[in-house]
């Protein structure tokens, strides 16, 4: 293991394209996956799971594509210990610099004999002859046992130590069901190392998952005790109550370094950004009193606390919002900023865009100034989000209007632009965000579901925008929209559009003439 200054080096593996895109409703499409990964390699992860390849075309074309993405980072892609699991995944990362497999069987007693109805014996065996194949296919092999916390011990070192003799180069640790306790936890890995005679040639790995709210103080109890990999995501998403957090383990390692002499690749000021791409992207926002990136993680609101603050901010800050990034002073541009420094900004905020470009945004800059006196960098960056990634085949509101009140029906009227063609709707609906969501029905012929709408505002202020989420299922198939704007109907109405032309994205890729079963004068 590289050593700085003494330091132990702990790798960080983030499985944000995995395991956090198995959550509930978060499915992302393979843009939304390449923006991710780009991002994760800049904040610094050492390797980046970026799917199941056999899984889905979507998670083999993810793979894929992630793989080609990727400058340095290490890309791994799951498979089970099956033949045909390892040779999809090899294949999906092909093009990866530095590919990596990984595979996995189940090791409990439970999961054996109730789901997989195998003996210890022929898991064994199978994870022997995974190992071996996956060996064949890539220098970078990673073998975890599933529900490894819950395995009888003597066999799940036997398990390793095979796993380990046949070439797996990390082994992982998982505690599948949230169901270990910092104590317990170290005590097993601890042993692990003890008692597997060939370990030193592996790094062991931990993947916890919080079901007890404990899946951050587990991986750094694994730490302490010689596991020197942690797998981890974004905003802490994942499976049911989700994986351990990549910013708290980065941030406690950090900020207690004083207690863990170990230190991570992180560029801990890519943090806040990654942090809301990946809340953005899946539509999950960050609960307010979130560790390290929620809004309130730096508000002071006791007057005791704020008079401590002003006189001296170590007094009740441990962390100096700086640190992840979050930009010391927030307001950046208002009604009278030039294009020269509309266009610096851009520049600072990451984004390499053309002269052409940033002409047709600083248009988009000044209608938005007129509206909301101050300009933020989230702004900025839902302007570029939003202008850059449209392309001309979708739909695009041109404009809306809509009545509501107490005692009068609620309707909306609308027109959207396809191309070069116009279309002109109109519907009533329970509210004026109702009525405007038919109408778009009705424009588009799209004919599925909302599941789910979220509304927050974006910054502060009366005339901070406001930023809405829906979540829209057709035909089995769930997207995310999302879009922002002074106004909450014109943001609904943009994520709900959003959704719809994703939708339209998917199903071109897939062949048909049509996106939508009607597709009115389309
Ligand atoms: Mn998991």
């Amino acid at each position: 293991m590289k050593s700085i200054k003494n330091k132990d080096q702990i790798l960080i593996f983030d499985t944000t394209l995995r395991d956090g895109e198995q959550a509930p409703g978060a499915s992302l499409n393979t843009g939304e996956k390449i923006k991710i990964a780009v991002q994760l390699e800049e904040l610094g992860v050492d390797i980046i799971e970026a799917g199941f390849p056999v899984s889905s075309p979507g998670d083999f074309e993810a793979v894929e594509k992630v793989s080609k993405s990727l400058k340095k980072t290490v890309v791994a892609g799951l498979a089970r210990a099956i033949k045909n699991d390892i040779e999809v995944c090899a294949k999906a990362l092909k093009a990866a610099k530095r590919p990596r497999i990984h595979t996995f069987i189940s090791s409990s007693d439970i999961h054996l004999k109730y789901q997989f109805k195998k003996t210890r014996a022929e898991a064994l065996e199978a994870a022997i002859q995974a190992v071996k194949l996956a060996r064949q296919l890539s220098d970078d092999v990673e073998f975890s046992a599933m529900d490894a916390s819950r395995t009888e011990l003597d066999f799940l070192c036997q398990m390793l130590e095979k796993a380990i003799h046949y070439g797996a180069r990390t082994i992982n640790i998982p505690d599948t069901v949230g169901y270990t306790t910092p104590d317990e936890f170290a005590s097993l890995i601890q042993q692990i190392k003890n008692r597997i005679p060939n370990i030193e040639k592996a790094v062991i790995s931990v993947h916890c998952h919080n079901d007890l709210g404990l899946a951050v103080a587990n991986s750094i109890a694994a730490i302490q005790n010689g596991a020197r990999q942690v797998e981890c995501t974004i905003n802490g998403i994942g499976e049911r109550a989700g994986n351990a957090s990549l910013e708290e383990i980065v941030m406690i390692l950090n900020t207690r370094s004083d207690q863990y002499p170990y230190v991570t690749n992180i560029d801990t000021q890519q943090i806040y950004k990654s942090s809301r791409l990946v809340s953005s992207l899946t539509g999950f926002m960050i609960q307010p009193n979130k560790a390290i990136v929620g809004s309130n993680a730096f508000a002071h609101e006791s007057g005791i606390h704020q008079d401590g603050i002003l006189k001296y901010r170590q007094t009740y800050e441990i962390i100096k919002p700086q640190m992840i990034g979050i930009p010391s002073s927030r307001l950046i541009l208002g009604k009278h900023s030039g294009r020269h420094a509309f266009s610096k900004r851009i520049q600072e905020l990451g984004y390499q865009l053309s002269f052409k470009e940033v002409e047709k945004l600083f248009l988009k800059f000044k209608d938005l100034a007129d509206k909301k006196k101050d300009v933020y960098d989230e702004d900025v960056e839902s302007l570029v989000d939003e202008n850059m990634f449209l392309s001309n085949e979708m739909f695009q509101l041109i404009y809306f209007h809509t009545t509501s009140g107490n005692k009068t029906l609620p309707t909306a009227t609308l027109k959207l632009k396809k191309g070069n063609q116009e279309i002109q709707e109109a519907a009533c609906g329970d509210g004026p965000v109702d009525a405007i969501f038919n109408a778009i029905d009705r424009a588009t012929g799209f004919n599925g579901k909302l599941e789910n709408y979220g509304l927050k505002s974006l910054t502060r202020g009366r005339d901070a925008q406001g930023e809405v989420t829906v979540s829209l299922s057709n035909n089995g198939d769930e997207v995310h929209g999302h879009g922002i704007s002074t106004d909450i109907i014109e943001a609904s109405a943009k994520a709900y559009l959003n959704g719809v032309n994703k939708f339209l994205l998917k199903h071109k890729k897939k062949n048909s003439k049509n996106a939508f079963r009607v597709m009115k004068g389309l």
